[in-house]
């Protein structure tokens, strides 16, 4: 069993970032800018934000934190993001997840410029990535990518399963692997809350990639020998081993699974490190302004 080392991947990636941003530098053009918009004081929305503000320090970018109180209004958000959208100084923008409830997120999404959407969201960018063409593909699916690039991990003809459809992982992910590509020119299957046999197919898998948000939800019986397991869950559970009384657990029962495993991620120091580099390399392409739109 191979562990996909998420955190010496992305130190590895932030290191070329780091170098892609210097020869930016000499050659006399500004640091990337990524902007965070942030709406109410949601813990989880406070800790990824300031982890990536402090990703972009780490590899010579510049980022701010736009700020809103919960009772922003939706007109007030919309009037801030045409801003960036127009700003020279600003070439990625993402607005953190999730907004209160007032506020529709897909008319944000939409109102954010496909060039400075760096979170892959817009539907330009994600139709742009169904038909294989430059894109912004998502944060954690690129990150995803990325890792098995890395690891040259063989993809094409494997039957690839993808617990979870949401727009942010499972469903972007669930193209990625069947896209004429490498990674990809997989056989997928895309399983959710209403899939019958989930067990029976993910037994199949060749490779399996969950992503539900359901704590320790793959088990040993549900992974085929020799199988790649990429474990993007995140969720936060009680621990009585941990001082702040809690432990970041993964969708993977990992004590379990992992020995069954050809490769397998970790959580945490897997898939999440890999996102942030995602979302870094993207903004290093919008700065660039590598994608003709
Ligand atoms: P989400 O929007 O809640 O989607 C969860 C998906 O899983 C849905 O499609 C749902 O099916 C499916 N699902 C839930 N329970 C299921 C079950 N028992 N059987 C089959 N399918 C089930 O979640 P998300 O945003 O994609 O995130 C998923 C997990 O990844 C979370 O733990 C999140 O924290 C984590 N995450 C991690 C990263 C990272 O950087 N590592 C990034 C993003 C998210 P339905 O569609 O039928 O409801």
């Amino acid at each position: 069993m191979i562990l996909l080392d998420g955190k010496k991947l992305s130190a590895e990636i932030k290191s070329e970032l780091a170098s892609e941003t210097k020869r930016l530098l000499e050659s006399g053009k500004r640091a990337p800018h990524l902007a965070a918009i942030l709406v109410g004081s949601n813990g989880a929305s406070e800790t990824y934000v300031a982890s990536k503000a402090k990703s972009c320090g780490e590899v010579g970018f510049i980022s701010s934190v736009i700020r809103f109180d919960e009772s922003v209004s939706e007109k007030e958000l919309l009037k801030k993001i045409i801003e960036i959208n127009l700003d020279p100084a600003i070439d990625g923008l993402i607005v953190q997840l999730p907004l209160p409830k007032h506020i529709n997120v897909q008319k944000v999404t939409e109102t954010i410029l496909p060039q400075k959407d760096v979170d892959g969201f817009h539907p330009v960018n994600v139709g742009r990535m169904m038909q294989n063409l430059p894109c912004y593909i998502p944060a954690t699916p690129f990150g995803i990518m990325m890792m098995l690039e890395r690891y040259r991990i063989e993809t094409s003809g494997k039957h690839c399963v993808v617990l979870g459809r949401s727009n942010i992982v499972g469903m972007p992910v669930s193209i990625l692997m069947a896209r004429n590509n490498y990674p990809g020119n997989c056989t997928v299957t895309v399983c959710h809350s209403k899939t019958s046999n989930l067990e029976e197919i993910t037994r199949q898998a060749d490779l399996l990639i969950a992503a539900l948000g359901s704590p320790g939800f793959v088990k040993e019986d549900m992974v085929k020998e020799g199988a790649v397991v990429i474990d993007v869950g995140i969720t936060r559970v009680p621990s009585k081993e941990t001082k702040s009384g809690f432990k970041i657990s993964g969708d993977v029962d990992f004590d379990h699974v992992a020995s069954k495993c050809s490769y397998i991620t970790p959580v945490p120091g897997g898939v999440g490190l890999m996102t942030i580099v995602g979302l870094m390399k993207n903004t290093l392409t919008a700065a660039k302004k590598e994608i003709d739109f």
